[in-house]
């Protein structure tokens, strides 16, 4: 089987096979093509159930959590989004496709660039992508219409909540080292409401408003 077949199989199967709903999203990841982010010896898993490894520790989500996060921030197509984790660049990348420009802060400087390098190769050109500690946020492009966080927070950073824009949305893994629940929130007159979506596991998300080192 070809990977665009994989693609369309994994599309049916993990993801409008449980509650991926939008149609958007399961055509953007129907569109980018995910063995392009891992490494060379996991492209053969590229389209399987799990996550896989990136290098540096660090992984990229199993296809479903990247779909269901994105359903999450309900993209119409002319948002500013953030990502806090490039990583591989694949979230990126399924950002890029339904929103208008993409931010995305990396800690980790070998990652970053060579999420620089897939994502010119496949020809995006929304994307900015920045090496530095993303609990801050990236204040110079502030307020972003959606947040997004891939990595596991102890809690939720008071500044990412600060450059969210009145109405956005942030999603954000929340809780413990080894387990988080994952969080949607959403500002409105400068409160903040909270819906618990499911449990999930990420890498931690080290910085000043994160685990320490
Ligand atoms: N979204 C990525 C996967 C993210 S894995 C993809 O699609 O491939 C989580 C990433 O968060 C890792 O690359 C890790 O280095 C990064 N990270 C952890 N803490 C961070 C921080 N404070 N700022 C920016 N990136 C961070």
């Amino acid at each position: 089987m070809g990977f665009e077949e994989e693609r369309k199989r994994m599309v049916e199967i993990q993801l409008r096979g449980r509650n991926i709903k939008d149609e958007k999203v399961l055509r953007a990841m129907e569109r980018v093509p995910r063995h392009k982010f891992v490494e060379k010896d996991c492209q053969k898993d590229a389209y399987a159930d799990r996550p896989l490894p990136i290098g540096e520790g660090q992984t990229i989500s199993q296809p479903y959590m990247v779909a269901l996060m994105t359903q999450c921030l309900e993209l119409k197509g002319n948002e500013k989004v953030l990502e806090i984790g490039t990583g591989s660049g694949y979230q990126a990348a399924i950002l890029a496709e339904l929103a208008k420009e993409v931010y995305s802060v990396e800690r980790t400087e070998s990652l970053s660039r060579r999420a620089t390098k897939n994502l010119q190769e496949l020809g995006y050109t929304n994307i900015k992508l920045k090496i530095g500690d993303g609990t801050k946020g990236w204040e110079e492009h502030a307020p972003y219409e959606s947040i997004m966080v891939t990595a596991g927070s102890p809690d939720i950073p008071q500044v990412l909540v600060e450059q969210l824009s009145e109405g956005g949305q942030m999603v954000i893994p929340v809780g413990g080292s080894y387990s988080q629940e994952l969080v949607v929130l959403r500002k409105r007159k400068g409160k903040v409401e909270k819906k618990d979506i499911c449990g999930c596991v990420f890498v931690p998300l080290i910085g000043e408003f994160g685990w320490k080192e």
